[in-house]
């Protein structure tokens, strides 16, 4: 139910934090990936840890929020292992200002990163799932997609709009075998959040108080949500929006 073996899997951002994490799980369970991230050592650090696990990966240089790089992401994809069959939409970026100081051309940069990149790699993909019989779509959100922030303005927008994107998709694309779901993280530790820890005063202990699990997340905790949102046993669930935060979500 949840073997990957012979799939394909596109992993945006999947050269660190949370794409890494969805891409261990991934090729845990058989796949084969593409890491799709525009750091070259990283990626190539990424390939290697993905090896080293027994599993077959390739790096492809990315701009997500390039339209012509995400066509030659799909091209390189098809051109290596012949198929694509999961795509995982995680790339993504924060600029911590509230809306009074937040410039129009940082706004678009988050818009453009977390947002329009889902859109234009979820599009490029959809041909090549069609052709595959039908394929998976993995969204990342955020708690930003539920809760608003002083210094979120913008990617509370995109994380909010990665859950109606994703739900839009899902419809449309239910009679092509396509399932397109959101996964929400909790505060997960990677480089994004070792960032907002030293930009916002007091979100180590916020999180800590707050979520029940009484932990941060690790990588690591992101693989089974990816493996069975990628593998059969999700191919009833589509338009789905999952937590996986230790429960930071249901906690009044
Ligand atoms: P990281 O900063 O560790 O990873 C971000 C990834 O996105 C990197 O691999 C980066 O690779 C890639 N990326 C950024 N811009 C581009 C671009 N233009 N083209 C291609 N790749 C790009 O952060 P996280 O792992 O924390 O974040 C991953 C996703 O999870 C994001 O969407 C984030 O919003 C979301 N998220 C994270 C949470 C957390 O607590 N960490 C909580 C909720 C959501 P490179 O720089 O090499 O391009």
């Amino acid at each position: 139910m949840f073997d990957l073996k012979g799939r394909v899997a596109i992993v945006t951002g999947g050269n660190g934090g949370i794409g890494l994490g969805m891409a261990r799980g991934l090729a845990a369970a058989g796949a084969r990936v593409v890491v799709a991230a525009r750091d070259a050592a990283k990626s190539r650090a990424a390939v290697q840890d993905l090896g080293a696990r027994g599993a077959e990966a390739h790096a492809v240089a990315t701009d997500v929020t390039d339209e012509g790089s995400v066509g030659a992401l799909i091209d390189a994809t098809l051109a290596r292992f012949g198929r694509l069959d999961v795509l995982v939409n995680n790339a993504g970026i924060n600029i911590r200002k509230p809306a009074h100081e937040l410039a129009l051309d940082e706004w678009r940069r988050v818009l453009d990163t977390n947002l329009t990149s889902a859109f234009l790699c979820s599009k490029a993909a959809y041909p090549a799932f069609k052709s595959a019989g039908g394929g998976k779509v993995v969204n990342i959100g955020s708690m930003m997609s539920i809760f608003g922030a002083s210094f979120a303005p913008v990617y509370s927008a995109s994380k909010g709009g990665i859950v109606q994107l994703t739900k839009s998709t899902a419809v449309a694309w239910a009679k092509d075998n396509i399932q397109v779901n959101a996964v929400l993280p909790g505060w997960i530790d990677t480089d994004l959040t070792q960032n907002a820890r030293r930009e916002v005063p007091g979100l180590n202990e916020n999180i800590l108080r707050r979520t029940p699990a009484g932990r941060w997340g690790v990588i690591d905790d992101m693989a089974g949500v990816a493996v069975f949102l990628a593998s059969p046993a999700s191919d009833f669930v589509t338009g789905a929006v999952i937590p996986v935060d230790g429960g930071y979500s249901i906690q009044g």
